[in-house]
């Protein structure tokens, strides 16, 4: 039985930048640009995210608009596009519904599954809900049992259970360090590069 190809992709960092960066620098709240890499406890990180927010008195609809001002990444929407000519793609991601909306609009709405934030009806956000625990590893796992080949790109450290419990995977801009730790993903930096990874770890057509 062929089992047909399924992309897994990161958001950020693979298709957008990073969203809470690019919100602590148009928010001009510093504190916000704490990500993983400096806390590994997430929930640590989403509750001191949430108490920052409620001190500075910002909401979701304030958050949006910061993001809907971002772009996804030059050449993110044409890769997408070439990908979803070749196979089916899902987007895994760590960030939120409301948070990716307006950068879905600018991607053509590929399919994303990722987690949610509590809103109270003024917009404060009171409280966060990961829809799975590691979903990105579970979501690889479950595609691979529906008998598809999954092959999964990301960039950093939250994309190497997915890229473990895939058929392949694949680096997109990584940090240095974390290459040398998984040295059986090649490493790709730029838009061709990642294409051209995607067509040998397939097959895809190139
Ligand atoms: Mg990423």
């Amino acid at each position: 039985m062929i089992r047909p190809i399924m992309a897994c992709l990161d958001l950020e960092g693979v298709l957008v930048p990073e969203i809470w960066i690019n919100v602590a620098e148009k928010t001009g709240v510093p504190e916000l640009r704490r990500t993983t890499r400096d806390e590994p406890d997430y929930d640590k990180l989403m509750r001191g995210r949430l108490r920052i927010l409620e001190a500075r008195g910002l909401t979701l609809p304030d958050i949006q608009e910061v993001i809907g001002a971002m772009s996804p990444l030059d050449g993110a929407a044409g890769f997408l596009d070439w990908l979803r000519c070749r196979c089916q793609v899902i987007i895994l991601s760590d960030t939120f519904l409301q948070f990716a909306a307006p950068l879905m609009r600018q991607l053509g709405y590929p399919t994303l599954f990722c987690n949610a934030l509590e809103t109270d009806s003024s917009g404060r956000v009171v409280d966060y809900h990961l829809r799975l625990p590691d979903q990105k590893r579970a979501s690889a796992e479950a595609l691979r049992r529906l008998n598809f080949r999954v092959v999964a790109a990301g960039d950093s450290y939250n994309d190497t259970s997915m890229m473990l419990a895939a058929d392949a995977g694949i680096f997109f801009r990584p940090p240095e360090a974390i290459t040398g730790q998984f040295p059986q993903f090649p490493v790709t930096h730029s838009y061709e590069e990642l294409k051209a990874a995607f067509v040998k770890a397939g097959p895809l057509e190139p």
